[in-house]
């Protein structure tokens, strides 16, 4: 059904791993693990979408893992099924209790372990779906600023912990208003959609971000990426912006609709965003425009 979600299958019995991988290979895509040691590192590693945990395995069982992947951040939001041979109501009770959100018993039918699997997956893809709409901008359908600031927050840390550079670069379109006023609305919303597109082609390793921030200013996040690297992007994005030569009759900057961008690269310290990092950024966009727009600057913190 949807092969780009991924099922981890928990099972210390190699005869159990192989059914459920058989029978779940045309739903998903299956991850193994044979103890709870190995569930517990599979899964903060691959994030699969969920996990079907066997009860009872030596050295650690099920519900000590179940407890586990909810101690971790990675991992808590995984939905959980128990598989077990415990067949007694308080058994069940026990796993829903402790956070499963299913609970099939050995010996188990594969056709309805399939199709409970389906319907977890199903219900998984939904809330992703409704997650990821919370934080799309619906005028550009880019990433909104919300989406933005979760991603400030988990790259600045983890730039941190591996000692990278952060790049941070804000544009705004030159004389926007101006052309709003001149153009309209309509048209000032179609050259939003048309920069966001443009901007979005630039974001090419899967860390990068662009975002709508508000009105005709964008965020772009390019985590592992040097001052050198950046500024040349960032003047790669300006030129681009300009040759689509979107006509803007009404501005001193130019024939065209253009962009102004300020930027700073710096290697984060510490697990809290620094509100200096944006406001570096916002002071070089605010350089930019100052001396004539249509052009960028960059800071190195
Ligand atoms: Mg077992």
């Amino acid at each position: 059904m949807n092969r780009t979600q991924s099922v981890l299958v928990v099972d210390d019995e190699k005869q159990n791993r192989g059914l459920l991988a058989e029978l779940l290979a045309d739903e998903c895509r299956v991850i193994l693990a044979k103890n709870g040691q190995q569930a517990l590192e599979r899964a903060h590693e691959l994030s699969p979408d969920l996990i079907l945990l066997d009860v009872m395995m030596p050295e650690m069982n099920g519900y000590q893992v179940i407890q586990a992947l909810q101690q971790d951040d990675a991992t808590r939001q995984i939905p959980v099924i128990f598989i077990s041979a415990l067949d007694a109501p308080a058994d069940e009770e026990r796993g829903l209790d402790l956070g499963a959100v299913d609970y099939i018993t050995k010996p188990f039918h594969p056709s309805i372990v399939r199709k409970r699997v389906r319907n977890h997956l199903l219900s998984v893809h939904h809330r992703h779906l409704l997650e990821n709409l919370a934080k799309i901008d619906s005028l550009t359908e880019i990433a909104n600023r919300r989406r933005y600031d979760e991603a400030l927050e988990s790259e600045w840390r983890r730039c941190a912990r591996s000692a990278s550079p952060l790049s941070l670069g804000i544009l705004d379109v030159d004389h926007f208003k101006r052309y709003n006023d001149h153009l309209g609305h309509a048209e000032g919303d179609q050259v939003l959609r048309q920069i966001a597109r443009k901007l979005s082609s630039f974001m090419r390793r899967p860390g990068d971000l662009v975002a709508r921030y508000g009105g005709e200013e964008f965020v772009v996040l390019l985590p592992n990426v040097d001052a050198d690297s950046a500024l040349a992007l960032a003047n790669e994005i300006r030129a681009s912006i300009e040759a689509l030569a979107l006509p803007h009759p009404s501005s001193p900057a130019g024939r065209y609709v253009t962009i102004s961008m300020g930027g700073i690269t710096a290697v984060p310290s510490g697990g809290d965003v620094d509100p200096q990092f944006f406001q570096e950024a916002d002071g070089a966009l605010y350089a930019a425009k100052a001396e004539g727009r249509n052009r960028v600057f960059w800071r190195r913190g």
